[in-house]
C-alpha cells in the first residue's frame, strides 16, 4: 500500500464524520476508523459508529481517552448533573464544548495511524455552522497538522472536508456520495443521544434539522 493510498476517519457516529467516511471510501484505496470514548454520557455514540463503520466495511477502532472527562467536569456532555447550554452564552464557549477534545482525538488518530502506515487523517469538523468551538476552526487543524509532522517527523494530511460547507451542503455530500438514508437514519447527533431525527429540541439537533429543511427545499427547487 502507498502512502497516499490509506486513511484513518475520526468517527462518532454523528452525521459529519459519517459523511466524511463515506467522502474518504471515495478518495482512498483503504480507510479506517477510530471512534473515541472520551466519557460521554451516551455510550450509544460508541455502538453506532461500530455499527456503520462495519456497514461502511472498514476496520474499526476504539480508543479509551476518557481521562479526559476526569480532567474537565464542566462540560455538559460527559457530566450528567450539569444541564445543557441551549444557547451559546455571550462572550464565551457552550457547556457542550469539551477542552482539548479534536486534538487529543487527532494527535491519538495521527499515532495508530502511523503504526500501520497510514498519514492520511480526516475529520469532520466545520467552521462554518459555527457551534463556537476553537478545535473546529481550520488554523486550529493546520497548527496541529504542522504539530504532528514535526512531533514525529512524518508528513500526515489532515483532510477536512466539510471545513467550509454548512448544515444544508453537508447533507447535500451525503446525497451525493449515496449515503444520504443512512446518514438520516442510522447517524447520532442528538446531544440527547437519540438516533436520527434526535430529540428535536438539542442544539445539535436544531442545526441537523435546519440543514436538511434547506437542503431539501433547496434540491425540489432545482427540479422544478
Ligand atoms: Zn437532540
Amino acid at each position: 500500500m502507498k502512502k497516499n493510498d490509506a486513511a484513518m476517519v475520526c468517527l462518532s457516529g454523528g452525521q459529519d464524520s459519517t459523511t466524511c467516511l463515506f467522502w474518504a471510501k471515495k478518495q482512498f484505496k483503504h480507510v479506517e476508523a477510530t471512534c473515541f470514548n472520551y466519557g460521554q454520557k451516551h455510550s450509544l455514540e460508541t455502538e453506532v459508529a461500530k455499527r456503520i463503520a462495519s456497514e461502511a466495511n472498514v476496520p474499526f477502532h476504539l480508543l479509551d481517552v476518557s481521562l479526559i472527562s476526569q480532567l474537565d467536569s464542566n462540560c455538559s456532555l460527559t457530566n450528567s448533573s450539569i444541564p445543557m447550554d441551549e444557547e451559546k452564552p455571550e462572550n464565551s464557549y457552550p457547556n457542550t464544548f469539551v477542552p482539548g477534545r479534536n486534538m487529543i482525538f487527532l494527535t491519538f488518530a495521527a499515532i495508530l495511524a502511523r503504526s500501520k502506515n497510514i498519514f492520511n487523517l480526516v475529520a469532520g469538523v466545520s467552521e462554518a455552522d459555527f457551534s463556537g468551538y476553537p478545535d473546529c476552526r481550520d488554523t486550529f487543524i493546520r497548527s496541529l497538522n504542522v504539530t504532528l509532522n514535526l512531533a514525529m517527523d512524518e508528513q500526515f494530511v489532515i483532510h477536512t472536508p466539510l471545513m467550509n460547507k454548512d448544515k444544508s451542503e453537508v447533507w447535500e455530500l451525503a446525497d451525493q456520495l449515496n449515503v444520504f438514508d443512512l446518514i438520516k437514519g442510522q447517524t447520532l447527533t442528538c446531544y440527547n443521544g437519540i438516533l436520527a431525527n434526535g430529540c428535536g429540541h438539542c442544539p445539535a439537533c436544531k442545526l441537523r434539522k435546519a440543514g436538511l429543511e434547506k437542503y431539501l427545499a433547496r434540491k425540489q427547487k432545482q427540479f422544478q
